[in-house]
């Protein structure tokens, strides 16, 4: 489905994010993980773009593999690192040959220890490579849903907090749908992003990201790849007081647990729960929520 219209038909989405496995074996493992999940009726399911394009056939294999066997609408992210203009037509043309409808337009970061040239890019930053995507036809001549990504704490490659506003707002200007949000652990770092897109003149829905911690190395691991989220003092001190990882997912849940609550109290227009590529987690939340389906969170 068009992502417009599942913001027309979901009052709040909920999604989840998933990244292509290396291996067969673990390919068939993440199938059971989404058969797992689909029983929460997302709104969507969303597939990483591994970095400078390194999972160009794997994303688009799991996006089409996604739509062809379940019911599930997925949404393939794509960056603006290591690809030429005629590379982003071909891949664009195959998703819409493919009939997927939705990409997630990101400027993306070079691959590590490569000495890549940002200037053999076709497109520097996402708000060229949003404008080259309305430009395409998409899969029946609607054009392609996009969104784009946002940093309610800040994007590291940017200190000025009024330009980085410019700069979303291009990626607005130039056709993006939606604004999906890097993970953070402070509600308030969401509200306060939100009300500086409304004066920003930001109106497209806004979805917060939202990341369970579930061990002490995946939270370490996390906070060197989340470009710009910070882990508060008291969810670092309760985690410390952990022995094991089991009490860390407890922990790490009863925390996303709360956040979610409160973001569904505050009226958040959507919730982007990243999975890891496990169903645990995300179960645990709706379980504390209360609920057996987005269809009663929706329902308010
Ligand atoms: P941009 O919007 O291009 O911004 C990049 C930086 O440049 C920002 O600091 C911005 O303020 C600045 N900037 C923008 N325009 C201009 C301009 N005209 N002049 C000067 N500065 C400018 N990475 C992957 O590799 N694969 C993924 O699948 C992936 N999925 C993601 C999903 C989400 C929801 C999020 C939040 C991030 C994801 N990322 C992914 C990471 C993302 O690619 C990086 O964080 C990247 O550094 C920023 O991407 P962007 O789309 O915000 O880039």
């Amino acid at each position: 489905m068009h992502i417009q219209d599942i913001f027309a038909q979901h009052r709040t989405t909920f999604s989840f994010e998933f990244f292509p496995p290396k291996t067969d074996a673990a390919g068939e493992e993440l199938f059971t993980t989404i058969a797992a999940l689909q029983a929460l009726q997302p709104s969507f399911v969303s597939v990483t773009y591994g970095a400078g394009g390194s999972t160009r056939d794997r994303t688009h294999d799991l996006v089409v593999r996604i739509e062809r066997e379940t019911n599930l609408t997925a949404v393939s992210h794509l960056t603006c690192v290591c690809h030429s203009r005629d590379e982003m037509t071909a891949i664009l043309d195959r998703y819409a040959a493919s009939g997927i409808e939705n990409v997630l337009a990101l400027g993306g970061d070079p691959p590590k220890n490569s000495a890549h040239d940002r200037e053999k890019d076709a497109f520097r930053y996402a708000n060229e490579l949003v404008e080259f995507i309305r430009s395409r036809p998409g899969p029946n001549g609607r054009g392609f849903g996009v969104g784009v990504a946002g940093f309610p704490e800040g994007h590291p490659g940017c200190p000025n907090r009024l330009q980085e506003m410019d700069h979303l707002k291009r990626k607005i200007d130039a056709g993006a749908d939606y604004i999906c949000t890097q993970l953070f652990f402070d509600n308030r770092d969401l509200y306060d992003f939100r009300e500086r897109c409304d004066l920003a003149g930001i109106k497209v829905p806004i979805i917060a990201g939202i990341m369970p911690v579930t061990t002490k190395a995946g939270m370490v691991r996390m906070a060197e790849l989340a470009a710009g989220a910070r882990i508060p003092a008291k969810l670092l001190k309760a985690v410390s007081r952990c022995t094991d990882d089991a009490a860390v997912a407890r922990v790490g849940i009863s925390w996303a647990t709360e956040q979610c609550a409160d973001l569904l109290h505050n009226s958040v227009r959507g919730i982007h729960f990243y999975t890891l590529n496990k169903s645990d987690a995300t179960r645990q939340i709706y379980q504390n929520l209360g609920v057996e389906s987005s269809v009663a969170l929706r329902a308010g």
